[in-house]
């Protein structure tokens, strides 16, 4: 089943084409430079921004995919979660395409695309995985953070999740306040930084160390972080950026470590898929790895850096899993939904 995918969630403009689960192509163009200055995606320029290039975007995935837009099965097209004035851009498109061409439309949620990343291939069907169910999934990105129990395809229960920031936005936080400069996004130069740092050099807290549930928290290591750098002062803050960035991660990737290992006792798990954009880090990575391991349950991350952050190809094997049962019966029912949840 071909199918041509749409996701204009965020800051990425993106198309791709996939033949069940194997990625013919998958094209990004990413708006990070245009928000860089502001600090944060502003959704206006996202907007417009996505309107310029989506046309292209798409072009340039059925090309690189040397597949004619008549040869396609399906359409899939993410409709939340998102900011709202971006979801319209792609599913308006999705939605012209699909009338058109005379193709069923199939509206994926995001976060079911991220979890999707894990069983997405490439044009030669590698890598090939038997991933067992139930299977525990961690979502972590700039804009969520949940433990996701997935007991078959397309069946999700959301176990916990953030309360307040997600992982990768407390990490851009956390990288304007030791750079004391206005950078966006901060995840990987905090990962960088904290290459080269002690991470015992601060004693931060392990946000929900102690709670019963699976939830997550971390506006209050940023202010303790924020604390901590104004009693350093400036030059103190400076000579010591890697050791606050080392600080800082530990305690961001402990937590989730502690909620992993919680999950993993709780339930019966047979393995453990990680997606999203701040999967990417390798320290998250290799606490991820040893958790399981203790657990002796296999886990999967998406097979190329690319399938981390936002691309169209992880909505495009959401999609084929879901099959043309899910096709919208009606364009027309296909909304935005900024905060569409799984379920
Ligand atoms: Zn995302």
């Amino acid at each position: 089943m071909k199918i041509l995918s749409i996701d204009t969630s965020c800051d990425e403009t993106a198309a791709a084409v996939t033949d069940n689960d194997a990625i013919l192509s998958n094209i990004t163009f990413s708006q990070i430079l245009m928000h860089e200055k502001f600090g944060g995606v502003v959704p206006d320029i996202a907007r417009r921004n996505h309107e310029e290039r989506i046309d292209g975007v798409v072009e340039k995935a059925l090309k690189s995919a040397r597949t004619k837009i008549e040869d396609i099965d399906a359409i899939a097209v993410t409709f939340g979660p998102g900011l709202a004035i971006a979801l319209g851009v792609g599913i308006n498109k999705a939605k012209e395409l699909a009338k058109l061409y005379k193709k069923p439309l199939i509206p994926v949620n995001h976060m079911e695309g991220h979890t999707y990343a894990c069983f997405a291939k490439n044009s030669k069907g590698n890598p090939e995985r038997d991933i067992l169910f139930p299977a525990l999934v961690l979502l972590v990105s700039g804009a969520h953070t949940e433990l996701v129990y997935m007991k078959k395809h397309n069946s999700y229960e959301v176990l916990g999740k953030t309360r307040d920031d997600a992982a990768g936005e407390a990490l851009d936080k956390a990288a304007r306040i030791i750079l004391n400069e206005h950078i966006y996004p901060g995840g990987s130069v905090i990962e960088r930084l904290a290459l080269k740092g002690d991470e015992n050099f601060l004693a931060l807290p392990i946000p929900m160390k102690q709670s019963k549930d699976l939830d997550f928290s971390y506006s209050g290591i940023k202010t303790a972080l924020l604390y901590a750098v104004q009693e350093m002062g400036d030059k103190e803050r400076s000579t010591h950026m890697a050791d606050l960035a080392a600080s800082f991660q530990k305690s961001v990737f402990t937590s989730i470590a502690i909620k992993v290992r919680a999950a993993l006792d709780q339930y019966k798990i047979c393995s453990v898929l990680v997606g999203g954009g701040v999967g990417a880090n390798e320290y998250l990575r290799n606490i991820v790895r040893i958790e399981a391991k203790k657990h002796k349950t296999p886990v999967y991350f998406p097979y190329t850096k690319k399938l981390y952050g936002d691309n169209a190809a992880m909505i495009g094997v959401a999609a084929f899993y879901k099959g043309l049962d899910a096709q919208a019966k009606d364009f027309e029912t296909v909304q935005r939904s900024a905060r569409a949840e799984l379920h």
